[in-house]
C-alpha cells in the first residue's frame, strides 16, 4: 500500500480562534496569535491543524483516519 504524501487539502470548517501550539516538534512561534485552521486531505481524509498569522504557519503533525500498522 502506498503512503499518502497529503498533497492536496482543503479547509474543513470555520477557522478557529488560536489555542496553542498545534505541534511540539515544529513549533513556529510567529504563527501564534491569530487562527487556527483544520486541513482535510482529499485523498486520504487525513486531518491535521495549522496555525496562520500572517504568512507565517505553523503545522501540526497529521492524524490518519486509518492508523494501519501492517
Ligand atoms: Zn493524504
Amino acid at each position: 500500500m502506498t503512503r499518502c504524501n497529503h498533497t492536496e487539502t482543503r479547509p474543513v470548517g470555520d477557522d478557529c480562534a488560536f489555542a496553542g501550539p498545534v505541534t511540539r516538534e515544529h513549533e513556529n512561534p510567529a504563527a501564534h496569535g491569530n487562527i487556527t485552521r483544520t486541513e482535510r486531505c482529499v485523498l486520504c481524509g487525513a486531518e491535521r491543524s495549522v496555525n496562520i498569522n500572517g504568512i507565517h504557519e505553523e503545522y501540526g503533525e497529521w492524524d490518519e483516519p486509518f492508523d494501519d500498522e501492517d
